[in-house]
């Protein structure tokens, strides 16, 4: 008796129409597929589904109003000011920087030391302008020369390279002593130039490095570096080869006694995907 009142009840709920169908289709609500999907397949390597409407959305970032200004997540490292975000190193006579801020710009004291930013970085999209004076006269290395270096150690070369003739991997836009920049997108001294750096950082475990750096330039506006491993810290006249050093470390500005200038100085640090 008991199991065929189980029989009729169920027989109920299947009935096209009825009030029970109804309560079933209420208790899983249809996906909007306009939001995402539940039911496709996983990516390779990924824990989402194609579509999965539970992956996480991307934060929102307010772009600069201006190329090259800055993005809402960015941190100013200079906004045309002070130096306040920047310290002189030990090569320096004082820890107070000696570079000369005036109208917007700063400038490299070739007698003072190399500048670092009081804050440290490790994976990040930097933005620097940076411009050779006019009236630039030196040759080769000596030729408006200076460099940003990221964690303090990997050096995309600052270098009067419009007219002045160097080795192809210590010209403006090289990985200095590793690689020659894809096009020469150098502007003439006296005009102010732009990188935009994207810079993963190098992984290191008991001594050894486990995971190179990696670095992409775009230089004016031109991709000169296109995700080049970086084989270590620079070096002149050497291979490069790594030094452990902790995750994240100082920018830093090289002094190579040329009076260089920047302006504009940004840095995101950059989080990996699906990160909220
Ligand atoms: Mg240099």
């Amino acid at each position: 008796m008991i199991f065929r009142s189980i029989f009729v009840l169920t027989a109920a709920l299947a009935l096209p129409g009825s009030d029970a169908q109804a309560g079933q289709a209420a208790a899983k609500p249809k996906v909007d597929h306009s939001l995402g999907y539940d039911n496709t397949p996983f990516l390779p390597g990924q824990p989402w589904r194609v579509h999965d409407i539970t992956r996480p959305h991307p934060p929102k970032v307010t772009p600069g109003s201006i190329p090259g200004a800055p993005p809402s997540d960015a941190v100013a490292l200079f906004d045309g000011k002070d130096l306040s975000k920047w310290r002189m190193t030990a090569k320096g006579k004082t820890a107070t920087s000696t570079w000369k801020v005036a109208n917007g710009y700063f400038e490299v004291d070739p007698q003072g030391g190399d500048l670092v930013t009081r804050d440290k970085f490790g994976d990040c999209q930097l933005h620097v302008e940076w411009m050779i004076p006019a009236g630039e006269t030196g040759k080769g290395q000596d030729g408006g020369n200076s460099g940003v270096m990221l964690m303090s150690a990997y050096e995309i070369q600052v270098l009067e390279s419009f007219r002045n003739v160097t080795y192809a991997d210590g010209q403006a836009g090289s990985i200095y002593g590793q690689w020659p920049p894809l096009v020469n997108a150098s502007r003439q001294e006296g005009e102010w130039q732009s990188y935009d750096i994207f810079f993963e950082a190098p992984v290191f475990a008991a001594g050894m490095v486990v995971k190179p750096a990696y670095m992409t330039v775009v230089h004016n506006g031109v991709l000169v570096q296109h995700h080049k491993e970086i084989l270590g810290h620079v070096v002149h006249a050497k291979v490069a080869v790594y030094s452990p050093h902790t995750p994240e470390e100082p920018l830093l500005l090289q002094n190579h006694h040329h009076q260089v200038r920047y302006r504009n100085i940004w840095i995101r640090r950059l989080k990996g995907y699906d990160v909220r």
